[in-house]
């Protein structure tokens, strides 16, 4: 070391957030003798969320960190995936098998099951549960942070990795909207004999979707249908309000809704999705949906932030402290393009799968009976192909 430059892995890289993004981006700095602190809000992590399929592009990033197997126990390869009208028709059947020869498999994996592997790949020293901050103050090559307990420290970087409502870019680049996209759904587990392994079904409907994704020997269902923002849901009233929004559907939702018994298990939330211009400020580097939170629909937000987390890492293994500003443009250079044309798929399928009108829906219908294999597996390896 030379003067006070801190080279590679001699920085000093808070991470607040140990979600997705934020172990990821733990576990590979580990992995090149960093020591990053990463600081998480919740005491535990519960089991409550919903699944989520995990396209290579996310899941390769686990071979690496040698937690690809811990996955495997854990997910279900994604092996069909089906589309019913509303009222519960074949629209269209996919097969993965070319993508997943091309690319690899995709899997379907609960959130907290990856949540639960990628924390495996973080030492315990790293990790600080139940703990955020509440003050970041920006100095000359460093940044002064306050936490929740009342301590503080100084880091050559901080990495914003605290998810869609994050408390980090609200200090560090004030208030920035989030996009709501009229869509609020809940997710929960019901009988896994409503549908086979390996195939995904969802109900594209009027206003409403209904999906069922088999992960793990369970089968997990995620259901969403338009609403206003903010629309209260009172746990109390929640199977009321859900078989109202989805009474009348066909294909397997009337099972799902005789199925339904337990609102608390149930994870609830609404749809936003967040583009940012600028994702650093001096010492403060956004990365996963802390700055590029992604609407579900597409169901790559999670991949998306992985690699995030690895570009950065990659990033920080070839600068020092007097240069990190050099490597956090390198970062938004080689994720600009790519985040922004996911975004904006993401954007375009929600709006077609949850179109809010029936000549729409119905016009909508008759195009995807068209819309052909080999077109959905352009879609997709235009995500799977691209460099990072
Ligand atoms: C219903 C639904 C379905 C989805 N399906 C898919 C899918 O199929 N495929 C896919 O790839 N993606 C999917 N996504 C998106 C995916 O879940 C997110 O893109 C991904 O979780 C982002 O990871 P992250 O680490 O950036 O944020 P998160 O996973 O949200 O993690 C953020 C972490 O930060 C912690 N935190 C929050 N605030 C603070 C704070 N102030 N201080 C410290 N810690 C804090 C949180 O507790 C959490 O642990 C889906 C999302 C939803 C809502």
């Amino acid at each position: 070391m030379t003067g006070d430059v801190r080279y590679g892995n001699d920085m000093r890289v808070l991470i607040v957030g140990g979600g997705i993004a934020g172990l990821t981006l733990g576990a590979l700095l580990e992995q090149r003798g960093f020591s990053p602190h990463i600081v998480e809000k919740t005491v535990d992590y519960g089991g409550l969320g919903y699944t989520l399929a995990l396209w290579p592009a996310g899941s390769n990033i686990l071979k690496g960190l040698g937690m690809y197997g811990g996955l495997l126990g854990n997910a279900d390869q994604l092996r069909t995936y089906t589309l019913l009208s509303d009222r519960g028709k074949q629209l269209h059947s996919y097969h993965m098998s070319d993508l997943a020869a091309d690319y690899g498999p995709t899997y379907l994996i609960w959130r907290p099951d990856l949540v639960d592997v990628l924390q495996r790949s973080v030492s315990d020293e790293a990790l600080r549960m139940g703990t955020s901050v509440t003050a970041i103050e920006q100095g000359e090559g460093s940044a002064s942070v306050t936490f929740t307990d009342g301590t503080t420290g100084t880091y050559d970087l901080v990495v914003g990795a605290d998810g869609i409502h994050s408390r980090v870019r609200e200090l560090v680049f004030g208030d920035v909207p989030l996009t709501y996209h009229g869509m609020t759904g809940w997710a929960f587990w019901v009988d896994p004999s409503l549908a086979t392994p390996g195939e995904a079904i969802e109900h594209w409907g009027d206003g409403r979707f209904v999906g069922l994704y088999p992960t793990d020997d369970k089968l997990a269902c995620f259901m969403a249908v338009t609403a206003p923002e903010g629309s209260p849901d009172p746990v109390d009233q929640r199977l009321d309000r859900i078989r109202e929004c989805f009474g009348g559907m066909g294909g397997l939702v009337p099972d799902v809704l005789n199925e339904m018994d337990d609102p608390e298990e149930m994870w609830h939330d609404d749809f936003y999705d967040l583009q940012m211009d600028e994702w650093v400020r001096d010492r403060v580097v956004l990365i996963g949906d802390a700055g590029h939170a992604i609407l579900p629909t597409a169901g790559v937000g999670a991949s998306m932030a992985m690699e995030s987390a690895t570009v950065l890492a990659d990033e920080l293994t070839r600068t020092d402290s007097a240069y990190l500003e050099q490597g956090l443009e390198h970062y938004v250079a080689r994720r600009r393009d790519r985040v922004d044309t996911v975004q904006k798929k993401s954007r375009q399928l929600g709006s077609v799968a949850l179109v809010d009108n029936s000549l729409l829906a119905s016009l909508r219908d008759q195009s995807v009976k068209f819309y052909s294999q080999t077109r959905m597996e352009k879609y997709y390896e235009d995500f799977l192909s691209s460099e990072i």
